[in-house]
């Protein structure tokens, strides 16, 4: 188990170094911003949807190394993806890092993302990692309203 967590740890700090799909989406139709008080994360996502499908998403803004990485990772996993299939993983994204850690949980089903899975863990990061998620769905569904977690 240790040594997947370390594997784990290897893998945020790559998307935190290099954040993937980083940047503004120019034109972008659909976008939002989210706040993280507790931690000061600030994240704004970027969506291009077309025919219900993801066609582009990129996000900008500061944030924790936990953030980041999620913001990362949640881009290259809906990317592509229907819009039906996006709200779904992040549900099941969802449900895993606010599950009780003493409970088993189904990592396979979270591809990349499981490599968060361990936030469930330390209650103050759950909104590190869910922030670009809810601030995606904000986006699709194109309110561009601010989303502040609380
Ligand atoms: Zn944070």
């Amino acid at each position: 188990m240790s040594d997947l967590r370390e594997l784990y740890q290897e893998m945020i700090l790559d998307h935190t170094r290099k954040p993937r799909n980083f940047g503004r989406l120019e034109g972008a139709a659909r976008r939002a911003q989210g706040f993280n008080p507790l931690c000061g994360d600030l994240v704004t996502v970027y969506v291009e949807v077309d025919d219900e499908v993801v066609r582009d998403v990129r996000f900008e803004g500061k944030g924790c190394a936990i953030s980041t990485a999620s913001a990362s990772l949640m881009t290259e996993a809906i990317k592509g993806k229907r819009t039906a299939q996006a709200e779904q993983l992040f549900e099941r994204f969802h449900q895993v890092v606010t599950s009780d850690p003493g409970k088993p949980v189904d990592l396979d089903s979270l591809g990349k993302l499981a490599v968060l899975a361990g936030v469930r863990e330390f209650p103050m990061r759950v909104k590190c990692a869910s922030l670009a998620w809810h601030t995606m769905r904000c986006a699709l569904a194109g309110d561009g309203e601010t989303v502040t977690t609380e």
